[in-house]
């Protein structure tokens, strides 16, 4: 199906390749040039006994920040410790020289963990500055002060310097780790923010120019010339601490529940802005310590020997440090359906109200396309065909907007060049140039499939199907600012071109409101109306050079609130191994929690239909210690009931406790005295809907909480906390797990 697979997997396994190779090289070659060129100076062999002593001073780098000025990575104060193996050599006592040579070597390979021999054969080198070791900590750096006072008898301050540096820090480890990137040994940035920002984050170097004796030390009072080092600017970003944490708390779970075996994405966008809100990639890394893999991919490195281990000691390092949201291109499958519908409704070859009929099958030139559905869909409205997914009447649309206005649309939403995101190693998309487009590429593009986009492409064609037709500009950066706090540069809100009009914007925006409803129902997000669209892609390429058939990417896109969208999320998980690989089924609900928990976070106010009131969790209050009928009380208005237990007057003990959430009607268990506890059985929930699952529990004696799609009714439950049969407490809480998996895209 794929035009050049063949093609494209060699290009993109030379570019890993390179890019591996750049990174590693970058690494190792900065220090060299760390060493010759800018400590160069300073190495040179005198002559003289008397020389100027040229020292350069580090310039902090800038901080990054989050959109509440959060500190995402900073730089504290390091040192590196040298010795002046030319100031020992001239030591003319043999014995002291000795002493001093192994004094230095047993103190600072004990302190610092370093090899005892490699540091005793430094001392003898030809040089005047042998680093032993590079940013150490305060702790250690005073452990080192004081090993140099213990040994004042041998002066070994002359032969041990302390040079104060930086060392970058990322306080919250892994969070947003693909995005801010990390640095090398130099503070260079070599990835992600770091990477594109370098320039500004990069401050500018101060100086030291001091006379010193050929011993090395300073001697400041001779001679001293001092340029302050200049802080690099600051950086705050669109990204939001807490969003991303939620998107990528989501996203881990999803990508064990289903076992992803390619990683996964999530990205929340402002529709209007193009603000990045969160871009949530997981399996990731520590900007801490980028080097270290995770335990899985160490033991699969530490089976292989020699080349093979370096080889896939890289590929790893390359996977872990990239961004799939930006760097990897897909299929996007019926995602895109959104697209291609908003083409033709814009150039008026169709309106929500056409019908299209499908029988389970098409053809276009001799070439034939199966439904998922086998039956076929019959007579559908668009609304309906977009629910459904159905190719045969995607591909009918496509073929009435023809080759030249679907690739003239294709290129206006973006999918020809990069979104020009502030981020290094933005993929180009692969697509069928017009000139070389017959009707069997525009049916395959139709329903999306054999082209590959980014992520962060696909939401932004997204977002300007629903923001009123504006192709955003996604961006990083929110603004710049220098060590005063004081603004240097802000980015302004610009959109690229208008694609669609307002109008059919909003059809766009009814018609993915009625997906969310009738098809991607486990997107949905109670108290709110959203828009969705689903997909599921093969992965042609990667099918036809392994042969193995199952290999998909389930995705989802939604907006909210859908009168008005200001958010989009977009979930993409890459190659599921689990039961089940629908993006409608694994991806969407990823959607719905990351929606549940930003939505109301941004000030948005959920308004609850009846339904949805009474699947509503509820937050226990706490009765213990009052009377009974001020307990009873409490938990009426709460729309809780209560059974007591015992014949006390007072509350001693609850069940469930205080702050616990249950679906309003459930039974707090009210304790009056002290007594035996009441131990119930736990039902089967599973195969239950959300009402038989309520009554089955009130019948028990438990508590339900209810998790996923409760929205559709006659869902049937799919598992439950604890096992059917169990005995637990009166009123313990069981969470009853809901989707619908009816949904095939
Ligand atoms: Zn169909």
């Amino acid at each position: 199906m794929a035009a050049k697979p063949g093609k494209m997997m060699i290009t993109r396994t030379v570019v890993v390749m390179i890019i591996v190779i750049l990174c590693l090289s970058i690494v190792s070659g900065a220090s060299l040039v760390n060493i010759m060129i800018i400590n160069g100076e300073k190495y040179q062999s005198k002559a003289s006994e008397q020389q100027l002593y040229d020292s350069l001073v580090t310039a902090p780098r800038g901080d990054i920040y989050d959109r509440n000025m959060q500190i995402l990575a900073t730089s504290t104060t390091a040192w590196t410790v040298y010795i002046t193996p030319n100031g020992i050599k001239k030591i003319s006592d043999d014995a002291k020289r000795e002493k001093v040579r192994t004094t230095i070597a047993k103190g600072l390979s004990e302190i610092l963990e370093v090899d005892y021999q490699t540091v005793y054969d430094n001392t003898n080198k030809n040089s005047y500055y042998v680093i032993v070791k590079k940013k150490i900590d305060k702790a250690s750096a005073d452990k080192v002060r004081q090993f140099i006072k213990d040994n004042k008898d041998l002066e070994i301050t002359k032969y041990i310097g302390l040079d104060q540096t930086t060392k970058r820090y990322y306080p919250n480890d892994s969070l947003a780790s693909v995005v801010i990137g990390f640095v090398g040994a130099d503070e260079q940035g070599l990835a992600g923010i770091e990477s594109y920002y370098d320039a500004e984050l990069t401050g500018i170097a101060g100086r030291v120019v001091a006379a010193k004796n050929a011993a090395g030390t300073d001697m400041p009072f001779t001679y001293e010339k001092v340029e302050e080092a200049q802080k690099g600017n600051s950086l705050v970003l669109t990204l939001d601490s807490y969003i991303q944490h939620t998107a990528e708390k989501y996203l881990q779970t999803a990508i064990e529940q289903n076992q992803i075996a390619e990683r996964g994405a999530a990205v929340v966008m402002n529709v209007k802005t193009g603000a990045i809100l969160a871009m949530a990639v997981k399996g990731d890394f520590n900007p801490n310590q980028p080097f270290v893999l995770s335990a899985e991919d160490q033991a699969k490195v530490d089976a292989l020997e020699g080349e093979e281990k370096d080889k896939l000691k890289g590929e790893l390092l390359n996977r872990q440090w990239r961004n799939k949201a930006v760097s990897d291109t897909y299929e996007p499958g019926s995602v895109f359906k959104v697209v291609t519908a908003s083409i033709a409704i814009e150039e008026n070859l169709i309106n929500k109200n056409n019908s299209f009929y499908c029988n389970g099958r098409t053809t276009v030139a001799g070439q034939g396309y199966g439904c998922w559905k086998h039956g076929g869909h019959g007579t559908q409205n668009l609304g309906m065909a977009i629910a459904n997914s159905c190719n045969p009447a995607f591909i009918t649309i496509g073929q009435l907007i023809g080759v030249s206005t679907f690739s003239k649309y294709f290129k206006a939403f973006g999918f020809a060049e990069k979104t020009g995101i502030d981020l290094p190693g933005e993929s180009r998309s692969t697509y069928h140039k017009e000139e070389k487009m017959g009707v069997v590429e525009l049916a395959s593009s139709s329903f999306g499939q054999t082209f590959n986009v980014t992520p962060v492409q696909l939401l932004s064609a997204i977002s300007a199907a629903v923001n009123g037709g504006y192709l955003v500009q996604p961006h990083l950066l929110e603004k710049t600012v220098d060590e005063n706090g004081k603004v240097v540069k802000t980015t302004t809100t610009s959109y690229k071109r208008q694609v669609i009009s307002e109008t059919t914007s909003a059809t766009m925006r009814e018609l993915m409101e009625y997906v969310s409803q009738n098809g991607a129902k486990n997107s949905l997000v109670p108290g709110y109306r959203i828009g969705a669209k689903t997909g599921t892609s093969q992965k042609v390429a990667k099918i036809q050079q392994t042969g193995d058939k199952y290999l998909y990417i389930g995705s989802c896109a939604t907006v909210a609130p859908i009168d008005n969208p200001e958010i989009a999320v977009f979930v993409m998980l890459d190659e599921p191994k689990g039961s089940n690989y629908y993006g409608g089924v694994i991806s969407a609900p990823v959607n719905s929690k990351i929606m549940a928990d930003v939505l109301p976070y941004l000030g948005y106010e959920p308004s609850y239909t009846e339904e949805e009131l009474k699947k509503l969790a509820i937050e226990v209050p706490d009765t213990t210690g009052l009377g009974i009928d001020d307990a009873k009380g409490k938990l009426t208005t709460a729309k809780l009931q209560y059974k007591i237990v015992g014949s006390g007057e007072k509350v001693i003990r609850q069940l469930p406790e205080a702050g616990n959430k249950i679906i309003s009607g459930g039974v707090v268990i009210l304790y009056t005295e002290q007594s035996e506890n009441t131990t119930v059985t736990v039902p089967e929930f599973r195969g239950l809907t959300a009402t038989e699952a309520n009554t089955a529990a009130a019948n028990a004696g438990v508590n339900i909480e209810f998790s996923g799609n409760t929205a559709t009714g006659g869902l049937k439950a799919y598992n439950q906390s604890v096992a059917p049969g169990t005995s637990v407490e009166a009123g313990s809480i069981i969470t009853v797990y809901f989707r619908d998996e009816t949904t095939v895209d």
